[in-house]
């Protein structure tokens, strides 16, 4: 048998994607790892942001993605501004590409590359080229989940390139100080320098549409309020991201992968394995943890890779009971003008827990810490969201 032309190849170099491939070409240099991108770009034009407490392990081989930093940051409700202490990170697409470029040469990182076709030992691409395999890790993202219900987090966000300075010292998480629309609206803020500020207004909303005209308009409404004169938009990104109430996994993992190998032969990563927080939708934190566990595993084969990304999404899933039982309270109890008054109580809480909170590693103490007291949505409600009764949740399919 003739040896594979690559050890490791991972479709999609996006978030995901691209993390595994430095995490192996970091820990296991002896591999040989391919990406498959179809942009020509890896990471198409993203900027992923993370709270540093979320990162627990090797933080240092992810200080080249990181292009802006900044010690704590603010949110602000009708009823609550804060200053938090955690320090925040963002990282570019723009990083991402250059760190898989220097880690990895032009043969085996392929932009430009569309995969059509994958077997647990062979990918095929739309050029007709085909490349044998170790493993294969599909990590081309997920443009819907199925079998899974919630809402969406939806948000355009500019770039604004102001004529004085903004006068931020530090990130606006959330600015929920404004008029609510669409379900629970608020504006992130981040300073990149004195007269560059990315401020996204950002929905959780029962429908993905986007209305991009009037967010645009609110973007600039938004700055107009703050005294910030706007000299140009440098850039403009959208999306619309699921928030996961409730599903059924097994259903779900066996639709997303290939039919009938859902749990064996191919593995998967990122949005494509439900890799992600079912209450912020984000992703960072938790692609970089199983980029990590990845790259400790001594055997990465066509035999072992599906069963290992499976076991791993399914424990994932498990541990986000909790997160998924606030999103049926945010969606199915709170009458969608009056859920900012859920994350107006929760950040009224210590640090630590929203730390932890926010990285996924809530403790049973936590969660208790967080459901106790008189609940910010009518009780009845809460408890009927919870029995499956409340205000019908959406299917995550798709994003249209
Ligand atoms: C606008 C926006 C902002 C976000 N901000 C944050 C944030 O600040 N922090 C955070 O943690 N999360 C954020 N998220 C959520 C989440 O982290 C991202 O969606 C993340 O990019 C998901 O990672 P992924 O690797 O699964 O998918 P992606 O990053 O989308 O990567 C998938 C890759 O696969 C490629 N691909 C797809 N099909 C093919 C094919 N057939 N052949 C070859 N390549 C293919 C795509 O081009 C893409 O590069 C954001 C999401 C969006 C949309």
């Amino acid at each position: 048998m003739s040896a594979p032309s690559t050890d490791i190849a991972i479709l999609g170099g996006g978030l995901a994607g691209g993390l595994i491939a430095l995490a192996l070409r970091a820990r296991r240099p002896e591999l040989r790892v391919t990406v498959f991108e179809q942009g020509l770009q890896c990471g198409g034009d993203h900027v992923w942001s993370f709270f540093a407490s979320d990162i627990e392990d090797r933080a240092d081989l992810l200080e080249p993605l990181i292009a802006a930093r900044w010690q704590g940051y603010e949110v602000r409700f009708p009823k609550r501004r804060r200053v938090l202490t955690t320090a925040y990170r963002s990282v570019t697409s723009a990083r991402l590409d250059a760190a898989l470029r220097a880690a990895l040469s032009a043969e085996r990182l392929l932009t430009g590359a569309i995969v059509t076709q994958v077997e647990p030992d062979k990918v095929t691409l739309a050029d007709g080229r085909s490349f044998s395999a170790g493993a294969v890790i599909d990590a081309r993202g997920a443009a819907g989940l199925p079998h899974l219900a919630g809402g969406w987090q939806k948000f355009v966000g500019q770039m604004l390139r102001l004529s004085a300075p903004h006068g931020l010292s530090h990130p606006i998480v959330m600015d929920a100080t404004v008029a609510q629309h669409d379900g629970y609206r608020f504006v992130y803020a981040l300073p990149f320098s004195a007269t560059e500020v990315f401020v996204e207004d950002t929905y959780y909303a029962d429908r993905p549409q986007l209305d991009l005209p009037v967010l645009r308009g609110r973007i600039a409404d938004y700055a107009a309020a703050q005294g910030w004169r706007v000299a140009s938009i440098d850039y403009e990104e959208t999306g619309v991201l699921p928030v996961i109430a409730a599903g059924d996994f097994d259903a779900f993992w066996n639709t997303m992968g290939a039919p009938g190998i859902g749990q064996t032969g191919i593995g998967r990563a990122g949005a494509r394995a439900g890799l992600v927080h079912p209450l912020t939708s984000y992703s960072l934190p938790i692609a970089w943890r199983f980029a990590l566990h990845l790259s400790s595993l001594e055997t990465l084969s066509a035999q072992t890779i599906g069963p290992v990304c499976h076991a791993w999404a399914r424990e994932h899933w498990r541990r986000g009971r909790f997160y998924r039982m606030l999103t049926r309270m945010l969606y199915g109890a709170a009458v969608p003008d009056r859920r900012y008054k859920v994350l107006e109580r929760f950040y009224g809480l210590s640090e630590p827990l929203i730390e932890r909170f926010y990285a996924g590693r809530s403790t049973k103490a936590d969660a208790l810490r967080i459901l106790a007291g008189k609940p910010p949505v009518p009780l009845g409600a809460a408890m009927a969201s919870l029995a499956g009764r409340g205000r019908p949740l959406a299917p995550l399919g798709a994003t249209t």
